[in-house]
């Protein structure tokens, strides 16, 4: 067997999709790459190999274009009502609902993080954003609009517009919630009619591959989705660069999508790029401590801190300070970390050795510049890419751990004094993608609202997730919103018609 995983622990029908190295799905069929080349994924809490994927490059890309290019001018799926192509959207919402088990070990292997989150989180979400997304299919309406020509006196017009998919649409997703990220990506996109290329990441390409047999099995058209796994600076770089490509949507680091941007401009395909944070969640004084105790704890630490919008810069007003931060670090050292699939695992390995390396820059980083560690602080265990839960104090806004997003398991506290001081603090980033606000106070917490420059504010919640809010960023944080009725606007344009009436 290819795979370094004791059968036993692992639901069998996972242990043979593992077996055999994974193809690519390319108009309707599973395919070797062109250049026959395959790579490893492998299980970050043993840095062992999973599994062999075939590695897309330019020449996959292009052949994947190609159908989805026929398939989108050509294929029946123009022709499918809204209702039937609604339909189709839910039946692969009930697929991948009753292989849920599947797709949570998968998870759970490729990505490191635990099952039990795989199950109740990862997977769920992703059934609920495809239910969503199947609903709006019959939703995308026009409208019509009476205008008033003043050079063509007393004629008459009816004018309407029609909501029209985009096209072609390239999506390039990232490794930290694998499954969920090809969801929130191929969702709005089925719903409006367009037909996709998915690059899913190097790291984790799993989830969407699997995901793809049950796109077939639910009867979508060849070629409306095509997954073409491979590295960024070959088969992205390529699928983002691609003259008949008509949108990119990408999530993933500020810096990939700076190149996003270029690539695009080419044929000036549209573009929608879901990006880093490094958000502030703010207590009060006059919140319910223990609650925002938990609260800032998971706003960290959930997903290993592999989150775009970990609340990973903390401030906590000055009176309740060292109560707050002793009580994280406490939760922090309880976290019980190690392999994805124990079930007494709170928090898995990071993704892989190059993101444990990056932690870890950004560890040394902050104790050089004299942040103090009150848990934490170091790699954990000999094997497998484990970060220990961090909690750093003694930090300055102009440490790199303030400043730069990390993407661990590190959140950096410090204090403030003046309520109306912290906005300004809050907001003195470059990114805007979430905040945290934790008070008792509704006049405050909603002020804190609208000053905020994020594209999500949680009021004494984090991490709250729906198939029908927007989320999406302010400043280097992003364009365009995911989910919601807003995300509509990235796959379709809107065509004006205007008819002379005689
Ligand atoms: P991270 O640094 O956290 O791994 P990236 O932004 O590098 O995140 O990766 C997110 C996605 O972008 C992955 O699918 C990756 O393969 C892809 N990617 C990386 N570099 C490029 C690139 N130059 N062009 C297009 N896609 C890329």
């Amino acid at each position: 067997m290819g795979i370094a995983i004791s059968a036993a622990q692992v639901d069998p029908r996972v242990v043979s999709f593992l077996e055999k190295p994974r193809q690519m799905l390319i108009n309707g069929r599973w395919v070797d790459s062109v250049s026959g080349k395959t790579f490893s994924t492998f299980d970050p809490s043993t840095g062992e190999v999973l599994a062999q994927v075939a590695e897309g490059d330019r020449e996959d890309i292009d052949l994947a274009v190609k159908a989805a290019r026929k398939a989108f001018d050509d294929g029946p799926w123009r022709r499918l009502t809204p209702s039937e192509r609604g339909r189709l959207v839910w039946k692969l919402a009930d697929l991948l609902e009753q292989h849920l088990e599947e797709f949570a070990y998968l998870e759970s292997l490729d990505n490191g993080k635990p099952l039990t989150v795989a199950r109740a989180a990862d997977v769920p979400l992703a059934v609920d954003l495809f239910r969503y997304m199947a609903g709006w299919a019959t939703k995308l309406e026009g409208h019509t609009i009476p205008i008033s020509v003043p050079y063509t006196p007393g004629a008459k017009y009816l004018s309407y517009t029609l909501r029209e998919p985009v096209g072609v649409v390239g999506q390039i997703i990232p490794w930290n919630f694998p499954l969920l990220m090809a969801a929130w990506k191929l969702g709005p996109a089925l719903a409006t009619g367009c037909t996709v290329v998915l690059k899913p990441a190097e790291q984790t390409p799993l989830s969407a591959l699997l995901l793809g047999e049950l796109i077939l099995e639910a009867g979508f058209p060849e070629g409306v989705v095509n997954v073409v796994p491979g590295f960024g600076e070959t088969a992205g770089a390529a699928l983002a660069a691609h003259l008949d490509v008509d949108k990119v949507a990408f999530t993933g680091s500020t810096e990939v999508g700076k190149l996003i941007v270029h690539a695009a401009a080419g044929n000036l395909k549209k573009v929608s790029l879901e990006l880093g944070g490094k958000s502030p969640n703010v207590i009060f004084k006059d919140a319910d401590i223990e609650t925002a105790i938990a609260g800032a704890t998971s706003a960290i630490f959930f997903n290993h801190g592999q989150c775009c919008c970990a609340g990973s810069r903390l401030y906590v007003e000055k009176p309740i300070f060292d109560k707050v931060v002793d009580g994280i670090a406490e939760r922090a050292q309880k976290i019980k970390v190690g392999p994805g699939l124990d079930a007494a695992t709170d928090m898995g390995p990071l993704v892989s050795e190059e993101q444990l390396n990056r932690v870890c820059g950004y560890l040394a980083s902050g104790a050089a510049e004299g942040a103090k560690a009150l848990a934490g602080g170091k790699k954990h265990g000999d094997k497998g890419y484990f970060v220990e839960p961090t909690v750093l104090v003694n930090t300055r806004e102009d440490m790199k751990v303030v400043q730069e997003e990390i993407f661990g398991p590190v959140v950096a506290a410090m204090p403030f004094e003046k309520p109306e001081d912290i906005v300004p603090r809050a907001n003195d980033n470059v990114y805007g993608l979430a905040a945290g606000v934790w008070t008792n106070d509704i006049n405050k917490a909603h002020r804190m609202a609208e000053h905020l420059r994020a594209g999500t504010v949680w009021i004494n919640c984090y991490n709250i997730f729906d198939a029908a809010l927007p989320f999406g960023g302010y400043k280097q944080s992003g364009w365009g919103r995911e989910m919601g009725r807003d995300v509509l606007d990235l796959y379709t344009q809107t065509k004006a018609v205007c008819t002379r009436l005689g």
